[in-house]
């Protein structure tokens, strides 16, 4: 049978609810945390997306159909309750609700695939095929709320700093800077990717005159990577800067994450004690790493690396050791970015880019670009790609190409950061990586 909500209204969340309503009739509506029978008196949780309320049904004083509608409540099944608030000193909110009429809008199924109610702690695969489940356990719903508060401070930030928000294509018809590999797909009668990065578009509108815009979009990287920080699809919050420096663009990233802090430590505090996590503030400024330094710590402490390779996971866990917070890595080798970086004019074997790093975790990268055509086209042949198939990026260097620097950031590492946790699979609702694809 169909229930219908009707002409039921919900007057009040759970989080509303509170001394100043007692004697009141309200309507409160989500889903059967937990029932208690007592004999002479039943317990109900009911929770809502933010929150729980607990409903008491004295046996003897209310209705004998509604006696019987509640005791064939079934958890995690979906009601509507039509109740009065009563003050109580047992109840967890100093408030519970005595139901006068209940609404069963679905019945849940049981046994459940795994339990809601933070008892158990299942396998991260157990949890993930039941996300929908999973993902009513408050300590999971804090993540989402963490990183949707984060999204928002940084919108906000870019606001307040005069940047645009734009979207750039995800179908491209090919590899954007090489190195990485590419989803390939069916495009009508042609190939073409999943975009890696909006890297080239960023800067094209740079020529277009923008300036100062950003992007927080999907990006998706087809390397089989069996980490607990890789996933083959993530978000970036990807930002580039006409007549900056990557010194410039490296203080906005710095004051953005202070932000961000900020923010989820005034605002989000609820989200963060759900998680036990204990966010602080971060030293200012951030310790600036070259990596030439980093090479000496890293081969100080046993681990071989030569001047000119990227970083080895052992390489970033010495760093981590030596650093547990923010901190930035520069003049990175000229060699082993892309060709957009700049190199050194004086050194030329190093470059303008460089890595923001949390401990051994990597979370942004970025550079001062080249902007002269003729050096980016000698760049892109040096790398071993062909310029003839970067004409439409190449064209807008032509034309007045402003000096500009970036960054891309990635949202569910930042995340891992704010929320102390250690597997990117966490941060997402849904993770794609080399196994999985559903849901
Ligand atoms: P890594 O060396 O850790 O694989 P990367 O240098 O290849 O990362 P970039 O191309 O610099 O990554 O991308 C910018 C940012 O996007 C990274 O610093 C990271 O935060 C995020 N990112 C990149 N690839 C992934 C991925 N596969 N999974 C999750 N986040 C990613
Ligand atoms: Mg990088």
């Amino acid at each position: 049978m169909t229930i219908l909500l009707d002409d039921w209204k919900r007057t009040h969340f759970t989080k509303n609810i509170n001394e100043k309503l007692v004697d009141e009739e309200i309507v409160v509506m989500g889903w059967i945390h937990e029932i208690r029978d007592l004999g002479g008196i039943i317990f109900i949780v009911l929770r809502d997306k933010d929150g729980k309320i607990q409903i008491t049904a004295p046996t003897k004083k209310i209705d004998a159909e509604l006696v019987e509608q509640i005791r064939n409540f079934k958890k995690e099944s979906v009601i509507a309750i039509k109740g009065i608030v009563q003050s109580s000193n047992k109840a967890p909110n100093g408030v519970e609700i005595i139901p006068g009429a209940i609404k069963i809008l679905n019945e849940s199924n049981q046994p459940l695939p795994m339990d809601p109610t933070n008892k158990t702690n299942a396998e991260i695969d157990t949890r993930l095929d039941n996300r929908f489940i999973d993902l009513r356990r408050e300590n999971i719903s804090s993540i989402f709320k963490i990183k949707s508060q984060m999204l928002h401070s940084v919108r906000m930030f870019f606001e307040e700093n005069g940047f645009l928000e734009v979207n750039t294509p995800k179908l491209v018809a090919s590899a954007t800077e090489g190195g990485t590999e590419l989803f390939p797909i069916t495009y009508f009668e042609r190939e073409a990717f999943l975009g890696q990065s909006p890297q080239l578009y960023k800067q094209i509108l740079m020529s277009a005159g923008f300036e100062r815009i950003f992007e927080i979009a999907q990006i998706f990287r087809a390397e089989e990577h069996d980490t607990l920080r890789h996933l083959n699809e993530t978000i970036s919050i990807d930002m580039e800067s006409s007549f900056m420096t990557d010194k410039d663009v490296m203080e906005i990233l710095e004051k953005l994450v202070n932000k961000v802090l900020v923010d989820i430590i005034s605002k989000g505090n609820q989200h963060l004690k759900i998680l036990d996590v204990d966010l602080k503030l971060s030293q200012c400024p951030f310790p600036v790493v070259t990596y030439d330094k980093a090479i000496d710590i890293i081969n100080s402490k046993g681990v071989q690396i030569e001047w000119g390779e990227d970083l080895s996971r052992a390489a970033e866990k010495v760093l981590g050791e030596e650093y547990k917070n923010y901190y930035f890595l520069t003049e990175w080798p000229t060699e082993i970015k892309p060709f957009y970086v700049m190199p050194n004019k004086k050194d030329p074997t190093k470059s303008h880019a460089f890595d923001l790093m949390y401990g051994d975790l990597e979370i942004s990268s970025g550079a001062m670009r080249v902007h002269e055509h003729d050096l980016l086209k000698e760049k892109i042949a040096e790398k071993g790609l062909n310029p003839d198939s970067f004409d439409n990026y190449l064209k807008a260097f032509a034309y007045g190409m402003p000096p500009h620097s970036g960054w891309g950031l990635g949202v569910d590492r930042f995340n891992m950061t704010l929320t102390s946790l250690k597997n990117i699979r966490e941060t997402v609702l849904f993770p794609r990586d080399r196994r999985r694809l559903t849901p």
